[in-house]
């Protein structure tokens, strides 16, 4: 039997961080064994299901390179198949239509609550056969009465619920439409889902749908449940703490590398292991070795793995994310040195690829301004001869390289006796637009030669109109 998982989200938002480690685990995990992973849209709840929010998973999963295998199945396209497994169960004997109105059921649970009882609908309805004619019902489950549920839980150990706890559950309201316990149920058993991953905050639904696929005469699946992700306070991460969504981190300049590995480990680990390739993460991980306490989203971690991706990748592939970014940032790359030249001399300089963008501008587009901080302590009057000189050695320069324009500031100095400091500022503040940029030779042979003599000039003009206004 092929071992099988799913990813099952509600499309009422976007794909959030703890549903991305969600779906990286039960890809992983049908990865590691050579199995099945389903997606599948749990679109039932009309009212806060959005084909906006649809778009919006399935962008996540794709730039996390998250492939399913079968899907992406909707629960909107297979109310027919629910209402049969109602009926199904009506006919066994393990359903029943419920007469009670709201106002009954929750009286009934006021007298339980009273009582000191687990508040639940009495069962009035479980066993009669006089049923009005015409009246509105809804479908209920009539959940084992004695005995316990066991979940065997993969993460959290057994897990052991006195069927005296459950409700006889609502399977079809009065208008006929499934509920999500049934809907999960059908679908987890005719998807043939071996393993179903999901969080913690699900656990309570386990034992009902555990009995629902019991009355069914379906195969249990194993389950593993996983701790919810905290934000610094403390508290289930969430918008207040800032970025959740997946797409955010896109835009905020993470590789989805980064992102991946950063929640591989948060949940799971292997020794102190911190950085995973996707074949090792495939290979190593283990539902079984999942953390049972929730885990604290650290934006300071990922930041750490994503520079360590940024630095580590093929400069050709991270360069095809900074093009997005260049693009989003609306710098033309057309013109200009290769992306993945600019990765190469950029990526310790940086925490993302949106500063990597930011800071590299000046590759691609003329500027007019310079920064004041940067004119105001390296553009004074005495940088004006070391300008003019070292202008003419680099355009007299026919190989432009770094050795050779490395030789042009040098030589420069070495003639004025200045230090290299007082010539390399001015011509990096003339070609950047400022006083930060990679080695000062690499960035110019980076730049077009014609490019870097204009800017000099540039610069030269700002210079001697400092001269002349002091
Ligand atoms: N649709 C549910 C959710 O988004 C998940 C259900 C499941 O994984 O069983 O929370």
């Amino acid at each position: 039997m092929t071992l099988t998982t799913r990813f099952a989200p509600s499309p009422t938002g976007y794909l959030h961080v703890g549903g991305a480690r969600t779906a990286l685990y039960s890809w992983l995990y049908a990865q590691k064994n050579g199995g099945d992973f389903i997606l599948r849209i749990e679109d039932t709840d009309l009212e806060r299901s959005t084909q906006e929010s649809v778009d919006a998973i399935m962008d996540g999963m794709n730039w996390l390179n998250l492939e399913w295998t079968h899907g992406p199945y909707f629960q909107t396209k297979r109310f027919d198949r629910y209402k049969e497994v109602i009926e199904q169960l009506l006919e066994s004997g393990n359903a029943y239509r419920c007469y009670s109105t709201a106002e009954e059921v929750d009286a009934m649970r006021e007298e339980a609550k009273a009582k000191g009882e687990i508040e639940k609908y009495n069962g009035l309805w479980r066993d009669r056969t006089d049923h009005p004619e015409g009246q509105p019902y809804v479908i209920r489950f009539k959940n084992p009465i004695g005995g316990d549920v066991v979940i065997k839980d993969m993460v959290k150990g057994d897990i052991t619920i006195s069927n005296d706890q459950l409700d006889d559950l609502i399977l079809a309201r009065t208008d006929g439409t499934p509920t999500y316990n049934l809907t999960v149920v059908v679908d987890d058993w005719d998807m043939k889902v071996s393993h179903v991953v999901r969080g913690d905050d699900h656990i309570s639904n386990t034992p009902k749908q555990i009995n629902i696929l019991k009355a069914l005469g379906a195969d249990i699946p194993e389950y593993a449940h996983i701790p919810m992700i905290l934000g610094d306070d403390g508290k289930r991460l969430s918008k207040r703490h800032g970025a959740v969504s997946v797409m955010q981190y896109r835009d905020d300049g993470y590789l989805p590398e980064a992102l991946l590995n950063y929640l591989v480990r948060l949940g799971w680990s292997h020794g102190d292991q911190e950085i995973f390739s996707r074949e090792e993460m495939i290979e190593l991980f283990d539902l079984k070795d999942c953390n049972r306490a929730p885990s604290g989203f650290n934006t300071d971690k990922l930041i750490w793995v994503n520079q360590h991706y940024m630095k580590t990748m093929d400069p050709e592939y991270v360069a095809e994310h900074l093009a997005w970014h260049m693009a989003d940032q609306g710098i033309n790359t057309d013109n200009g040195p290769a992306l993945a030249d600019v990765v190469k001399i950029q990526a310790d300089r940086v925490k993302t690829l949106k500063e990597m963008a930011q800071i590299s501008r000046y590759f691609y587009e003329d500027f007019t301004e310079l920064d004041a901080a940067a004119v105001k302590k390296h553009l004074r009057p005495v940088v004006k001869e070391p300008m003019m000189l070292v202008k003419q050695k680099l355009a007299a320069l026919t190989d432009w390289s770094p050795a050779p324009i490395h030789a042009a500031i040098n030589d420069t100095a070495q003639e004025l006796e200045l230090g290299m400091g007082k010539v390399g500022m001015p011509l990096r503040v003339a070609a950047t637009g400022a006083g930060n940029s990679p080695s000062l030779d690499i960035t110019l042979a980076l730049l077009d030669q014609n490019k870097v003599i204009e800017r000099i000039d540039q610069a030269l003009a700002v210079l001697e109109a400092r001269i002349a206004a002091s």
